[in-house]
């Protein structure tokens, strides 16, 4: 296997490399023990000294594979799997931050991340302070405190669909020395590489585009391995780990420390683990990955130009749109595409709005993104229903918001489909 190829063939062959004789496609192994007949070496994998599988709560090869061709398609230096998106952000913030500390963390975001944020997180005693994105430089820094200890942000909000000033938020991230965790879910790494813009840490809800067939939950936390762990701030990765025989995970395992102590320390307690299935199921999602991302971004955009001059829509939310207010940054940081999802509203408001959603044939009412099937959503009383009116604001959702994930279907048949829905309506 070749690290260098490019992201469609990574996409097929990534992560996976059978030696002479063994099976071509990634087996499913179903087993939770692995053999040993010398302790020493057992004891060795233990210590971390060597490594090898223990135990399928801490990792199994059918999901190392997965993560490693995850990590090869984001550039990464390690990936750490998870039973859900949802554990996948937990445990990438629990790694970092311990109670009295803070966050800064973009206010558009998924509207699950916003109550673990808002509510569970601040259970633990760890304060999160949403920021707009369209806040300047000294803005954001002036909603840092002394104990900040990352920024998190989607590539593409969920479903705002704005798009990331990477360059804004990576030079807060680095003036405030803290990494900067970036959800890429929406955009996939085959649209959008964060780690190249100067993110730290990505992770995904492999549930959406990754898996891509509404198959699977799944999460993943990728490394970048480009942040400096050792300058003071992060005491839980260069001090001695006392729950894990005193190791410091800096020294021991210098860029890759960040994958290798949520492992070994929070998956081990928490084990919110990913399933040798479901990752067998990923990874023949992810191996059509590229070109279900064009045809998603195409089928977007051009249902977003048909809805555009449709006379019942009263205005569509699509970042490759060339008259959305975030398409310049969309053409600098997804360049290839602006994925599937798409926002809009109609004339007759929220009323119309549901009623159009029983009127769609193809097209179905479901709680989902990134489905190879066309999915229609009202956010505001479904997904965003738990956020306050003032959130639901500030985090882009309107009352007549209509999400809609395109699929990968013939267009001419979405657009029907639309085009008979809305002459009822
Ligand atoms: C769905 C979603 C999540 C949560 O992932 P689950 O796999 O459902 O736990 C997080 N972030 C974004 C952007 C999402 O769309």
């Amino acid at each position: 296997m070749n690290r260098n190829w490019r992201k469609s063939t990574l996409c097929v062959q990534g992560g996976y490399s059978p030696k002479v004789g063994e099976p071509r496609v990634l087996p499913i192994y179903q087993s939770t023990t692995y053999k040993y007949d010398d302790p020493e070496k057992l004891a060795h994998i233990f210590d971390l000294k060597e490594e090898g599988h223990i135990y399928s709560r801490i990792s199994n090869p059918t999901v190392s594979a997965f993560e490693e061709k995850i990590a090869q398609l984001e550039g990464g230096v390690g990936a750490l799997a998870t039973s859900s998106g949802q554990a996948a952000i937990t445990l990438a913030i629990l790694n970092i931050c311990s109670q009295n500390e803070h966050i800064l963390a973009l206010s558009t975001l998924y509207g699950g991340t916003h109550t673990l944020f808002s509510a569970t997180l601040k259970k633990l005693g760890i304060e999160v302070t949403f920021v707009e994105p369209t806040l300047s430089i000294e803005e954001i820094l002036s909603c840092a405190k002394l104990n900040t200890k990352a920024i998190y942000a989607e590539t593409i909000g969920n479903p705002a669909l704005n798009v990331l000033d990477f360059e804004k938020f990576s030079s807060v991230a680095k003036k405030l020395d803290v990494p900067l965790i970036i959800d890429n879910t929406f955009a996939t790494p085959y649209l959008c590489q964060p780690f190249k813009y100067g993110a730290n840490i990505i992770i995904h809800s492999a549930t959406k585009y990754i898996d891509g067939h509404a198959n699977n939950v799944g999460g993943i936390i990728v490394d970048g391995g480009n942040f400096n762990w050792n300058n003071g701030k992060y005491p839980e990765l260069t001090e001695p780990d006392q729950s894990y025989h005193g190791i410091k995970y800096y020294e021991e395992f210098k860029e890759k420390a960040f994958i290798a102590k949520t492992r070994s320390q929070l998956l081990r307690d928490i084990g919110c683990t990913l399933s040798p299935f479901n990752a067998f199921m990923l990874n023949i999602g992810l191996e059509t990955l590229h070109l279900r991302m064009e045809r998603h971004s195409e089928n977007a955009l051009k249902l977003a130009e048909y809805l555009d001059l449709h006379e019942k829509v009263s205005w569509v939310n699509y970042p490759g749109l060339r008259t959305h207010s975030d398409h310049k940054l969309a053409q600098k940081y997804l360049p290839n595409g602006a994925s599937g999802i798409l926002t809009f509203g109609l004339k007759g408001g929220k009323d119309a709005a549901k009623k159009l959603m029983t009127k769609l044939n193809l097209v179905a009412l479901v709680v989902h993104v990134g489905d190879a099937r066309t999915s229609i959503l009202h956010p505001a009383t479904t997904t965003h229903k738990q956020l306050s009116y003032e959130d639901l604001k500030k985090s882009g959702v309107s009352e007549d918001m209509i999400r809609v994930s395109v699929g990968i279907e013939a267009i001419d048949d979405i657009i029907d489909d639309f085009q008979r829905a809305l002459n009822l309506v």
